[in-house]
């Protein structure tokens, strides 16, 4: 069964009402107000293709009756290098090779940010000559470069709630995959265990290593505590519950946040939302310092987290350092 789900989700419908917002001394009213402009379209010949996807697991290409090629998606229905021939539907492995190595993308508009961060890459099918546009995931954690490539071999994974559109489908990679799940049509995003995520190791850490920690850490408590006073910075993760477990060189910590409240305490947490472990604990405190985005630190792997879609978390915590910094400044 799929929930049933607005084209425009709700947290996108502002309340009817107005406020003032002060510029440079000078008040200005803003109202808010409505623009519609919903339309239904056809997928038209390219239905086959989406109803197999969506009902059946079954990836379809077209193949043409004269020379033979396969191409996935179907978006032919005639060769225009066999004189317009006619192409006839068939269906394709879902297995398939990278053909370039994908780009990621970590802040996407509003449309999109709720599959984010995800690779963007075209794969070539075993049975298909051509290769189709295709969102790429991991089950290892954060989604960083490296992970996919060029020539990577990947999966195709059907989303559990499909509505018939190219997001009913991904890709994670086969070396991550069981041998069975690697071989079976129209497996689930379910089927997969997005819970074990390959946590980095941290090497022992020498007594010079222990008192960097100490010195830093104490440093990001006075640094946490002024976030948790500083209303800006509050306003960054209004709404918020997270409990991060943070693990550095040199020990481990807690990062709590809920809703405004932001706590850092010395704990093990026995069942945390994600962990995040950065080897140098300074790259996460000169993060919340504003000296260096958190995000970018992600990304170039000097901090790693275990679950890909908190990555919007890691985003918050950059708001909140940049909120603190503006608001001192003001
Ligand atoms: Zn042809």
């Amino acid at each position: 069964m799929i929930k049933k789900k607005k084209v425009i989700d709700e947290i996108y419908i502002p309340d009817v009402g107005s406020q003032v917002e002060t510029i440079d001394g000078k008040e200005y009213l803003i109202t808010n107000d409505a623009m519609y402009t919903f339309f239904r379209r056809t997928k038209g010949e390219f239905s086959g293709f989406f109803l197999a996807l969506k009902n059946e697991k079954r990836l379809l290409g077209c193949r043409c009756t004269k020379c033979g090629i396969v191409r996935v998606p179907p978006f032919l229905t005639h060769c225009p290098d066999c004189n317009f021939a006619p192409t006839e539907m068939i269906e394709v492995e879902q297995v398939g090779i990278m053909n370039s190595t994908p780009p990621i993308t970590y802040f996407a508009t509003s449309l999109f940010q709720h599959m984010a961060p995800y690779g963007r890459g075209r794969v070539i099918f075993k049975g298909a000559d051509t290769a189709m546009s295709i969102n790429l995931y991991t089950t290892t954690g954060i989604l960083v470069p490296g992970i996919i490539k060029k020539g990577t071999e990947v999966k195709l994974i059907f989303r559990d709630e499909r509505i018939g559109e190219m997001t009913d489908v991904f890709c994670v990679p086969t070396a991550e995959l069981t041998h069975a799940q690697i071989n079976k049509k129209g497996l689930q995003e379910s089927e997969i265990d997005w819970e074990r995520p390959q946590e980095p190791s941290l090497p022992p850490a020498s007594e010079e290593d222990s008192n960097q920690y100490r010195k830093a850490l104490d440093k990001m408590k006075d640094l946490i505590q002024d976030m948790n006073r500083n209303e800006s910075a509050r306003k960054a993760i209004a709404g918020w519950k997270r409990d991060i477990q943070v693990k550095a060189r040199g020990g481990q910590f807690a990062i709590r946040i809920d809703d405004g409240d932001i706590r850092l305490s010395e704990s093990a947490l026995s069942s945390p939302d994600f962990i995040m472990v950065c080897d140098d604990i300074n790259t996460l405190l000169d993060g919340l310092a504003y000296r260096g985005a958190i995000t970018d630190s992600v990304i170039n792997k000097k901090i790693w987290i275990s679950k890909n879609m908190e990555f919007n978390t890691i985003f918050k915590l950059d708001r909140m350092a940049r909120f603190m910094v503006r608001s001192k400044k003001a």
